[in-house]
């Protein structure tokens, strides 16, 4: 309070039995009602001064709130009323000014999520209206909205294939099979992962993609057998690359017969045992021709008669040539993975075995799938010699995971 203020007030105690002047002192300090100077006049208060009004310190009848010492009190404890030790005092909670409302301004908070930081920001009415400034602001946080949207949009991506999995990791799905690994569909679920984000040679160059789209049916038919009997023991490159050569001189039943088996030999060369399978080939066409009008047969057990078809190829053949599925191929990569991740119940030498003991518990919907993706994983990840079981899904639920291999003599396509 200053000095002419407090001089303002004083003169205004000395009319305070005025009702008009009483309103405006209360009015002023918000701490005297004019009811209450009244009360005090009824009750023959002597009302000479703003003092009289407040009362002393301690006074139970005190009608002033401020923590502030009156002057009165001040005087008699021979304090000092000079401005300076006044100004040094707090003001009472009645006198001090409201705060200010600062004005608001953009606001930045940074969220941390791992790695990442997202940004959240406020921006105000005054900011938004300025052109210059948004533009600024836009610049500025540029980058981390960009940043934002990218992380939210790998958490979508992510909570969809989380969804994906769950929904496929249905413990319901096959609930009567009776697996020699009770965590088959995992090892299952984890190839089928593996082998969507790896291409294999089978995938471009196996059995299904060396017949020649442009032929009849039929042709096709005998171009997918012809495939099948080269690629065994031999790389999918390789059977591929004779197939192209074979094609390029018309791959028919009549071509076939007509060429001489030097020539065979020379154009299968160098696929694995490519004397046998000319001999094989030559031999096949024969009947074919004779017996079934230059188709191949429609059944695994005439087509186990034909020199050089195995069961694995017969099964094979039928599923890619006629749309069927009779049963499992089981080739080298089929029959070495079974036995690695303990989908047989005790570990098969040969793969006809590993056939006849998958066929026992795997759902008859899996059969087509299961050669494909199997021959794919053996052929990328999980390979005959040095299996790259550190990059593999089923590192932890893999019986055989780094298990040392010795080589086998035998080759594997
Ligand atoms: S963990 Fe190793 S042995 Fe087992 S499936 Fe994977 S690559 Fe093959």
């Amino acid at each position: 309070m200053n000095a002419r203020r407090a001089g303002i007030i004083l003169n205004m105690a000395k009319n305070v039995k005025k009702l008009t002047l009483a309103n405006k002192l209360a009015k002023r300090g918000a701490v005297i009602t004019p009811t209450e100077i009244i009360s005090r006049q009824n009750r023959a208060d002597n009302v000479r001064d703003i003092e009289d009004l407040v009362g002393a310190a301690g006074s139970s009848n005190s009608i002033y709130f401020s923590p502030i010492r009156t002057r009165k009190q001040r005087q008699l404890n021979g304090e000092s009323l000079k401005m300076e030790s006044l100004k040094k005092e707090p003001l009472s909670p009645t006198r001090v000014p409201p705060k200010k409302n600062k004005k608001e301004d953009h606001t930045v908070t940074k969220i941390q999520v791992g790695s990442a930081t997202i940004v959240k920001c406020k921006v105000v009415q005054e900011a938004a209206d300025s052109p210059i400034r948004i533009d600024k602001i836009k610049k500025e946080l540029e980058p981390q909205i960009k940043q934002e949207l990218n992380i939210q949009e790998s958490l979508e991506g992510l909570k969809s294939i989380k969804t994906e999995l769950v929904t496929k990791f249905d413990p319901n799905l096959y609930p009567e099979v009776q697996a020699p690994h009770p965590l088959w569909y995992n090892h299952l679920e984890n190839i089928r992962i593996m082998r969507n984000s790896k291409t294999a040679p089978v995938d471009t160059m196996g059995c299904h993609r060396c017949a020649d789209s442009k032929a009849d049916a039929k042709t096709q038919r005998f171009q997918n057998l012809v495939a099948l009997m080269l690629s065994s023991q031999t790389k999918d490159q390789t059977t591929f690359e004779a197939m192209n050569r074979l094609k390029d001189r018309t791959l028919t039943p009549l071509k076939l017969k007509e060429m001489p088996v030097t020539e065979l030999e020379n154009l299968l060369h160098p696929v694995s045992f490519y004397k046998n399978k000319a001999k094989y080939l030559k031999q096949t066409v024969e009947i074919l021709m004779e017996k079934y009008d230059s188709d191949i047969p429609d059944n695994i057990k005439e087509l186990v008669a034909l020199p050089g078809v195995g069961p694995k190829m017969a099964h094979i053949c039928m599923a890619v040539a006629w749309n069927k599925i009779t049963g499992i191929g089981v080739d080298v990569h089929v029959h070495r993975l079974s036995n690695r991740l303990g989908w047989v119940p005790k570990p098969t030498k040969e793969p006809e075995q590993t056939r006849i003991a998958l066929e026992k518990w795997l759902p008859f919907s899996l059969w087509s799938e299961v050669n494909h993706l199997f021959v794919g994983f053996g052929q990328t990840i999980c390979t005959p010699v040095k299996p790259n079981c550190g990059e593999c899904l089923n590192k932890d639920i893999c019986p055989s995971a780094n298990v040392e291999i010795k080589p086998k003599k035998k080759r594997d396509r």
